[in-house]
């Protein structure tokens, strides 16, 4: 570095930076405290300082004097990410594009809007006009679009649209270069995801156009049975029906439900629940499948009921079933699995009897980037150690199962399967020539 990031706002007194220690500390933070070995191993890593622009050319200014410092960039959206993908390796700036969040247009079946958008606001700009975001993820409260796109998977919705990954969900993103004359360019369509889940490592994301679902009013429901079996039947019957429209299924094994104390007056202690999301004119369909598999219906709510409670469903599906159970015990983790289109009932049961107690079956239900219907896991763990924790990965691992190791930071251990595809290394040579993204986050790639 030729200038120490905490210089910076004298050179740009007019943008918004936040020096204050404490604030920096938590705007250098995400949920990575899910995990215990990242908790230790990210422990003390924090930006200098934060800036957070209002307008592309604030953008501008700050990454072209970081490009010219030499000053480490580390783009923060809400920071609900999971894996630190947010905390600064090796300091400088944090880049906080939660004030860039215009909603800019829905045309038709596609919606854009700046990287710093909220996923509610977004969705709720659509819905007047007959739309809906195809995925929300249980934090679409507070998540941004950029953040989704940088660092997020799917959600709600995933069981129509496959992941965010899947063609035809994201169209375009505008970028900015790290360099000290910034440029700006539009990538379409496979272009565009090739800085997908690569954590703000290869490009400053500005704008996202994507495609929408028609908007619905969704009917949320919990059904709940004695019988393991019969739970999972009903999940995987009803997610795979085709005929029923649906934005989320979700099955929580005993006893997760439990963890759900604001839940509790509607729910049976140590029973297996199945979360539902559906249209209004599924339900009948749910209602006759639940009473033929032995399942009792024990909560329904209309749409209106979900708007004018400002509770819904979708906060207690995907890591915010985690993060319920973590509030009850503080001793518990989670693990993030792929199941095998083809048999993966089989070896949900199977996984079940190897580890029941220690591993709590969490499974929601999607269909993979190709259409294939599936059930992904977030299952809760009763932490001991790290060795058993990656024993207990290994065994998903020898059923057949994927592991998307949620308890390490860098890119390439992540979802990329151990190396970066050469498209993304393209992006971010051409993106960030300097590495100045966030360093320490990429492992295959260094500075010509
Ligand atoms: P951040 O955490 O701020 O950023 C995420 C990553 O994207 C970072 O690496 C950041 O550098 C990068 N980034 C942010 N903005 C930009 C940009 N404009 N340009 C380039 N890079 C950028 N994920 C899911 O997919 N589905 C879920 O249902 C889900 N549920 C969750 C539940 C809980 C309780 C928690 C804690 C996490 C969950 N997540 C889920 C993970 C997380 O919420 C999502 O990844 C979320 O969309 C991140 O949005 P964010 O704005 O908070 O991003």
């Amino acid at each position: 570095c030729t200038a120490a990031a905490t210089d910076l706002p004298q050179h740009l007194p007019a943008l918004d930076w936040i020096t204050d220690p404490s604030r920096v500390a938590r705007l250098s933070q995400d949920f990575a405290w899910f995990s215990p070995v990242l908790k230790r191993e990210l422990s003390g890593k924090v930006g200098e300082v934060v800036v957070r622009p209002r307008t592309e050319d604030e953008i501008r200014q700050v990454v072209a004097l970081c490009a010219r410092e030499s000053v480490p960039i580390t783009v923060r959206g809400s920071g609900t990410g999971n894996y630190g993908q947010c905390t600064p390796l090796a300091g400088g700036v944090v880049l906080d594009l939660s004030a860039y969040n215009g909603f800019l247009w829905c045309r038709g079946a596609v919606g854009r809007a700046q990287a710093g958008i909220r996923l509610a606001e977004f969705d709720e700009r659509c819905r007047p006009l007959g739309h809906e975001l195809r995925w929300l993820p249980s934090t679409f409260r507070s998540a941004t679009l950029g953040g989704l796109f940088g660092g997020g998977f799917g959600g709600a919705g995933s069981i129509n649209y496959g992941p965010l990954a899947a063609p035809g969900n994201v169209l375009g993103v505008r970028v900015m270069t790290v360099e000290p004359e910034p440029q700006v360019l539009e990538l379409r369509g496979p272009d565009a995801m090739l800085l997908h889940h690569t954590y703000g490592t290869n490009g400053i994301v500005l704008e996202l156009e994507v495609a929408l679902a028609p908007a619905t009013p969704w009917t949320e429901c919990l059904v709940e049975f004695d019988d393991y079996g019969a739970a999972l039947q009903l999940a995987t019957e009803f997610g795979a029906a085709p005929g029923l429209l649906k934005k989320e299924v979700c099955f929580l094994g005993a006893p997760i439900a439990d963890y759900f104390t604001a839940l509790a007056e509607h729910l049976t202690p140590g029973a297996h629940v199945v979360l539902l999301v559906l249209a209004p004119e599924a339900e009948a369909a749910l209602q006759a499948m639940a009473s033929r598999l032995g399942g009792r219906l024990c909560y329904r709510k209309s749409a209106d009921e979900v708007a004018a409670s400002h509770r819904t469903l979708l906060e207690y599906t995907w890591n915010h079933t985690t993060l319920h159970a973590l509030k009850v015990d503080k001793g518990l983790t989670y693990i993030q699995t792929g199941f095998d289109p083809q048999r993966f009932q089989a070896q949900v049961l199977a996984l079940e009897a190897a580890l029941a107690g220690e591993v709590l079956m969490h499974l929601e239900f999607l269909r993979t980037k190709e259409g294939a219907f599936t059930c992904s896991g977030l299952q809760i763990i009763r932490y001991t150690t790290e060795a058993r924790l990656n024993e207990i990965m290994q065994i998903y691992r020898d059923h057949g199962v994927f592991i998307n190791n949620p308890h390490v930071y860098v890119v390439e251990d992540g979802k990329q399967a151990g190396q970066l595809a050469p498209g993304v290394l393209a992006m971010k040579q051409r993106f960030d020539p300097q590495g100045l993204l966030n360093p320490g986050k990429l492992r295959s790639w260094a500075p010509a």
